[in-house]
């Protein structure tokens, strides 16, 4: 199952923020934006959201994984 990361420092930001949130994409989406709302005081917005899935990037697979795509 690809599962997708999200790091917070890869966001423009006025406080420092190293969080890193790792699951399924929607997973990950969901718990990005809770964590940009709650803690950076973004707004819930469909623009925050493309903001976010644009940073998502791919857990390292396992080596023995083939990457396809
Ligand atoms: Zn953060």
């Amino acid at each position: 199952m690809a599962r997708k990361v999200a790091d917070c420092r890869q966001f423009p930001s006025e406080k420092p923020c190293t969080l890193t949130i790792a699951g399924e994409e929607e997973e990950v989406l969901r718990a990005a934006t809770e964590h940009a709302v709650s803690y950076h005081g973004d707004k819930d917005t469909p623009e925050l959201r493309n903001e976010i899935r644009k940073t998502l990037k791919d857990e390292q697979p396992p080596k023995q994984m083939r990457q396809t795509g």
